[in-house]
């Protein structure tokens, strides 16, 4: 009975121990980008350390670093600029979100919560596309803004499953292949 118990203690060791690397990993300098296609829908998921697209991770403590958060939450909210589209597939913005947690005004009269070291953003960019089938690529316009990004994997999903790219500056285009 003893020896049964230690080796279900070793067992439940090792299924703690599983791969430390998943998707999302924050790495200064990567982003990553998820592209979903279904139908006339299109969803643009944009995910970035802080520190690619603004240089540092933590509320801003000077008017530079609030000037340098403001540029870039409004560079990225406006999404034809961010993720440029071919004109003929007719594609209309539907729905914009950009969210960075850290980034937020702290409300009067609260405390900021603690910030950890690192911190992201995530923008999401959802468009309508009357003729989905003119749709050959994304062309994704975040090198052009945002100079400390060096590489961006973007994964692609659509009705012919999924793809994956990596796209180094300056690149821009992810093909689409339908
Ligand atoms: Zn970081």
């Amino acid at each position: 009975m003893r020896t049964l118990c230690r080796s279900l203690a070793f067992g439940l060791l090792s299924a703690a121990s599983g791969p430390l690397l998943a998707a999302g990993a924050h790495v200064h300098g990567l982003v990553t980008v998820d592209i979903a296609i279904d139908g006339p829908a299109l969803v643009v998921q944009v995910d970035a350390p802080l520190d690619s697209l603004v240089g540092f991770e933590h509320r801003p403590r000077t008017a530079a670093q609030r000037q340098a958060a403001d540029a870039a939450i409004a560079r990225l909210k406006n999404s034809v600029g961010i993720v440029r589209l071919d004109a003929a597939a007719k594609c209309e913005p539907t729905d914009t979100r950009v969210q960075a947690e850290a980034l937020q005004p702290v409300p009067p009269g609260s405390t900021a919560p603690a910030t950890g070291e690192h911190a992201d953003l995530q923008a999401s960019y959802s468009f309508r596309c009357a003729a989905p089938e003119q749709l050959k690529a994304v062309d994704l316009a975040l090198f052009e803004a945002f100079a400390r990004i060096q590489r961006i994997e973007v994964q692609v999903a659509g009705a012919k499953g999924q793809t994956r790219v990596v796209l180094r500056r300056p690149a821009s285009k992810v093909a689409l292949t339908r």
